[in-house]
């Protein structure tokens, strides 16, 4: 029925890259066939799910949305698409993303941008715009995004879908290609906050293969999305996260939601974190030096195109030809903004201070998780923009995610859900909540009271 669905409306939203029908109905066969011998089922059996083509899957086609690895198979399976499978889990094919999840619209795909199901006019956010959108119109009931600066929940915002951010180091990246590695944080995106924790608890846990993943147990958040409740919880909101910029239905419906945890017998506490305000300039100069240096084994040799290589050029020249041509112009900018904040001379006013303002969130947090359980923003200060109004305009696309990079930087754990649609336009507001390293338990449990 998932593949028929995508059949009939995916030429209209370009939400995967590539559909494995194959490979899929041969996983259903497969959990058909345990089911007739008797034997133990994964968690997720027979469940159908689209998977962002940043995650390496073995014999399928990877771009991560890029022309430079078109054609590249690769080898071996991502840790999370191992568990994936591990739980039975039917993997329909790869969804669309900006080109190595660079933007916040899926207009930066080598491959087409990816249409919003709401209005096939507008953006479905990014880089996981494929991923929200599949879920929005129906073609999968379960997806998997990646959250470098609110790649998952800003994509849910603006679809009217749930998505979630995990503690840094909670879902291994191992097999994930990396953008900015101390940001980069796969996780579970589906249309309510209880499939989002099926999924979550199937993914996450440790994995001696990524040095950053975190060895401590997972709580129970399949028990917390069971039991919705904001009873006494204390819910933070940040002066920081309104004002200038943010739609004025939006900030409706984010203050009507903040009634509703009141209503449920939560505690409004007002809080300021004034370092917030600093989190984007500092964000875009960590997470271009460090794609910057991740992207550089992209060198024509290892992988995907090589252009150029006729035996006139030298090695150097088919590199520099294969860049040229295989990389798009946002990737382009950041590998030059972050070339240039690490070069030496610029290195400490540029990437050090921008470290230090890290800290500064990061200590902001803390002060902030020792008056609250949890703080709650909207998670994008607008709803889903028109396809191309603000392409050329870098600074304007990097705004969407105002209120998602500080969690990123922090490394805690934040979720979006929806919280109804913008009165002047009729599409999906979405409410993020927020909750210290290793207490998604919280996120899922207020989700699922306010969903
Ligand atoms: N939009 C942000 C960027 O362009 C975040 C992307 C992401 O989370 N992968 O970097």
């Amino acid at each position: 029925a998932h593949l028929a669905r995508i059949g009939a409306v995916d030429e209209k939203i370009n939400a995967f890259l590539h559909v494995d029908r194959e490979g899929a109905l041969a996983q259903a066969r497969e959990v058909d066939a345990k089911r007739e011998r008797g034997e133990k089922l994964g968690p997720l059996a027979g469940v159908p799910l689209a998977l962002k083509d940043l995650f390496t899957t073995e014999g399928v086609p990877t771009t991560a949305g890029s022309k430079i690895l078109e054609g590249w198979i690769p080898p071996y399976d991502a840790t999370v698409t191992k568990r994936l499978k591990d739980a039975d889990v039917v993997i329909l094919g790869k969804t669309n993303m900006d080109e190595f999840a660079m933007g916040s619209s899926t207009e930066n795909s080598a491959y087409g941008p990816t249409a919003n199901p709401w209005d096939l006019t507008r953006i479905p956010g990014g880089s996981g715009g494929g991923s929200a959108a599949s879920l929005a119109a129906h073609m999968a009931p379960l997806a998997i995004g990646t959250d470098t600066g609110g790649s998952i929940r800003q994509p849910a915002a603006v679809t009217g879908t749930v998505g979630v951010k995990p503690t840094y180091g909670g879902v291994s990246r191992y097999g994930m290609i990396a953008f900015s590695s101390s940001l980069d944080q796969g996780g579970p995106c589906a249309r309510t906050v209880l499939d989002a924790a099926l999924l979550h608890s199937v993914i996450a846990g440790y994995d001696e293969k990524d040095s950053t993943s975190i060895a401590q147990p997972v709580p129970d958040i399949v028990e917390a999305a069971r039991n919705g409740s904001a009873q006494g919880m204390r819910v933070g909101v940040v002066k920081e996260f309104r004002g200038e910029g943010y739609q004025a239905g939006v900030m409706q419906r984010f203050d009507e939601s903040v009634e509703l945890l009141r209503e449920l017998g939560a505690e409004i506490v007002e809080l300021s974190c004034p370092s917030f305000t600093k989190a984007l300039a500092a964000y875009y100069l960590i997470a271009p030096s460090e794609c910057s240096s991740n992207l550089a084994r992209f060198d024509a040799m290892r992988y995907g195109l090589r252009t150029g290589d006729d035996g006139t050029h030298s090695a150097e020249e088919v590199t520099a030809l294969t860049r040229e041509e295989g990389f798009g112009p946002e990737v382009k900018r950041r590998i030059m903004l972050g070339t240039y904040a690490l070069s030496s001379g610029y290195y400490d006013a540029y990437y050090g201070s921008a470290q230090k303002v890290r800290t500064l969130i990061t200590r902001d947090f803390e002060k902030a998780f020792e008056q609250v359980d949890v703080v709650v923003s909207p998670t994008t200060p607008t709803t889903a923009f028109p396809i191309g109004e603000r392409v050329d305009d870098p600074m304007a696309m990097y705004l969407a995610d105002l209120c998602t990079i500080p969690s990123n930087l922090a490394g805690n754990s934040a979720m979006s859900i929806p919280c109804g649609l913008a009165p002047e336009d009729g599409l999906p507001v979405g409410l993020q909540i927020i909750a210290p390293a290793m207490a998604e338990d919280r996120l899922y449990r207020v989700g699922a009271a306010v969903e």
